[in-house]
C-alpha cells in the first residue's frame, strides 16, 4: 500500500476501506455486460457524509478518478471501474432518515434501496411513485444519478419529478445542499436537477428529500392483449394514449423476448403471437378502464385480450413483463439500448429496430415502456468474446437504431444514462453548443476531472 492510500485508511474508520483483492474484484463490475472494467485502487464503503467528503478531498489531493457506486445495477457501464480507482460505494449509507406524512415526503440515504423506501412509505398510506424494475437491488442514489424511470412513470413521472432537494459532495470534499422540501420554490438555479441524472460526474450524491404520492386504494387492474404484429400492439398502444385513459403502465414485448420467455417458462404463447401488450390501471375505476383498453386493443387486431379479475392474476401478468430480462440473458451476451422517441413514433421506431436486426443479421429482442415512448433493444451475441468486445455487426445495428431514434426527434437514452457505451454518439445528439455548455459546467464542478472520468459526458 502506498503512503498516499495509508493517508485515506487512517483518516477513515477502520474497515471502511477496502484493499482486499477478493473484495475489490466484486466491485469491478456493474450489470453492463459489454463493458470492460478497469482494475480499482481500493473501494470506500463510506457510513456517512463525512466520510464521502474525507474521501473527495484525498482523491482531490492526490489526483485519483473516484467511481461513485450505488447498487452496481447500471446497464450503461455507468459504474464500471476505471484503472486505479477509487470505488466510492454509498450502499451502506441505507438509512431512511425522515418520513414526514404531513407533507408527503422523505429524506432518504443514498444508499437506500429503491424498494425499500416504497415499502415504508407504504406504511403510511403514501408510496415513492419511480420504480425502475431493478427496484430491489438498486439506490435511491443510483436512482438520481440516473433519473431512473420505470414502470409507473408513464402515469408519475420519472426520479427527477420526485426530488425536491439533494445533499451532494463535491469534488473537491464541499457539502452542497440544493433545493428544498416545500411544495413551491424558485430561489437560485435549479441545481437539483443539474445533479439529477448527472451519472456521477458532478458530485456524489448523500442524501435526497423526495416527494411521495398518496398511495392508490385499490390494487391495479392488469390487461394482457397479444397481438399478431409489434405494429399493431404499437398503435393500440397510441389509441390507448389518445383516449386519455391514463393507465399506471403500459408496456409492450416483442416477439423475440415472448419466444425467450417461451423457452424458459413455457408459457405457451404460440407461433401467431408476435407481440404482448400489458397495460395497469390504478384509478378507483379500474376495472371499468381496464375493460375500455381491453376493448381498444380488440378494436385494433388483439388475438387475445383479458383483464385480471384478482390480485393475484394481476401480479401473474405483470411478472411475465419481469421476466424479459432474465429470459433474454439466458440466449447470450447482451447490450442492453434504451432509445426514447415521441410517443406517436413508437410504431415507426419498432419499424426501424426490425430493420437493422435484419439488415445485419443480428439477434434484436424489444421490450418498451411504449407509454413512455422508451423502447429497450436487447441486442444478443455469442459468448465467448473477451470481456467487453462487441461483434461490429452489432455496432452497426446499434449506430443505426441510435440515428433513427434522433432522427425522429427522441434521444439516445430515455433512463439507463450514456455512462460509458454510448459515449460517442452524444455529440449527435447535443450538438456543438451544449456540448460547451457540459463542458463549462463540468470545468466548474469538477476541474481536475477526478469525478467519474470517461462516463456520461
Ligand atoms: C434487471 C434490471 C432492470 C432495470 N430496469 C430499469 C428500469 O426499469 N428503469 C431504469 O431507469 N433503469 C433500469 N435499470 C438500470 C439501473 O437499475 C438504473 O440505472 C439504476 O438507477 C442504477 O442504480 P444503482 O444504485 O444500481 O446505481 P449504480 O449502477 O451503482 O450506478 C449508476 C450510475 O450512478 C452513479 N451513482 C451511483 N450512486 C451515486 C451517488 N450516490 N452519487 C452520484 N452518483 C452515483 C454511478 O457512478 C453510475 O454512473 C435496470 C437494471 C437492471 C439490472
Amino acid at each position: 500500500m502506498t503512503d498516499d492510500l495509508n493517508a485515506l485508511v487512517s483518516a477513515l474508520p477502520d474497515g471502511h476501506v477496502i484493499t482486499d483483492p477478493d473484495i475489490v474484484e466484486s466491485y469491478r463490475r456493474d450489470q453492463t455486460a459489454v463493458a470492460a472494467p478497469g482494475r480499482p485502487l481500493c473501494v470506500v464503503a463510506a457510513r456517512a457524509t463525512d466520510e464521502v467528503a474525507e474521501t473527495m478531498r484525498w482523491a482531490s489531493k492526490h489526483s485519483v478518478p473516484v467511481v461513485p457506486r450505488g447498487g452496481g445495477t447500471s446497464l450503461a457501464g455507468g459504474a464500471a471501474a476505471i484503472d486505479g480507482c477509487v470505488v466510492l460505494s454509498l450502499a451502506r449509507m441505507d438509512q431512511i432518515l425522515e418520513l414526514d406524512p404531513a407533507n408527503e415526503l422523505a429524506v432518504a440515504e443514498a444508499g437506500v434501496l429503491n424498494a425499500n423506501l416504497d415499502r415504508a412509505a407504504a406504511a403510511h398510506g403514501l408510496m415513492y411513485a419511480p420504480d425502475p424494475s431493478s427496484y430491489e437491488i438498486s439506490t435511491i442514489g443510483g436512482n438520481l444519478a440516473t433519473n431512473a424511470g420505470g414502470l409507473r412513470c408513464v402515469k408519475y413521472g420519472v426520479t427527477r419529478d420526485a426530488t425536491l432537494g439533494l445533499e451532494v459532495v463535491l469534488a473537491d470534499g464541499r457539502v452542497l445542499p440544493t433545493g428544498r422540501r416545500t411544495v413551491k420554490g424558485v430561489a437560485g438555479y435549479d441545481l437539483t436537477s443539474l445533479f439529477v441524472g448527472s451519472e456521477g460526474t458532478l458530485g456524489v450524491i448523500t442524501s435526497a428529500t423526495l416527494r411521495l404520492r398518496p398511495r392508490p386504494s385499490v390494487p391495479p387492474v392488469t390487461l394482457a392483449a397479444s397481438f399478431p404484429s409489434f405494429a399493431m400492439a404499437a398503435q393500440a398502444v397510441t389509441a390507448i394514449l389518445r383516449a386519455r385513459l391514463q393507465p399506471s403502465l403500459l408496456e409492450l414485448l416483442d416477439r423475440a423476448t415472448l419466444r425467450a420467455i417461451d423457452a424458459w417458462k413455457h408459457l405457451g404463447f404460440g407461433d401467431s403471437v408476435q407481440a404482448l401488450l400489458i397495460a395497469q390501471d390504478d384509478s378507483d375505476d379500474s376495472v371499468g378502464r381496464a375493460g375500455i383498453m381491453r376493448d381498444i386493443c380488440t378494436g385494433h387486431g388483439a388475438l387475445l385480450a383479458d383483464v385480471s379479475e384478482s390480485e393475484a392474476e394481476s401480479q401473474q401478468l405483470l411478472d411475465i413483463r419481469r421476466l424479459s430480462y432474465p429470459a433474454i440473458e439466458r440466449l447470450g451476451v447482451t447490450l442492453v439500448e434504451d432509445v426514447c422517441v415521441p410517443r406517436s413514433r413508437l410504431p415507426e421506431m419498432i419499424g426501424c429496430i426490425e430493420l437493422a436486426a435484419e439488415r445485419h443479421g443480428v439477434l434484436i429482442a424489444t421490450v418498451a415502456h411504449a407509454g413512455d415512448g422508451n423502447l429497450h433493444p436487447v441486442f444478443v451475441f455469442d459468448r465467448g468474446l473477451a470481456e467487453g468486445d462487441v461483434p461490429p455487426s452489432v455496432w452497426a445495428a446499434a449506430d443505426e437504431v441510435f440515428r433513427a431514434a434522433l432522427d425522429m426527434g427522441g434521444t439516445l437514452t430515455g433512463e439507463h444514462g450514456v455512462g460509458l457505451i454510448k459515449r460517442r454518439w452524444l455529440a449527435l445528439e447535443l450538438g456543438e453548443n451544449s456540448m460547451d455548455v457540459h463542458r463549462a459546467i463540468k470545468g466548474a464542478l469538477d476541474p481536475a476531472g477526478i469525478l467519474n472520468p470517461g462516463k456520461g459526458f
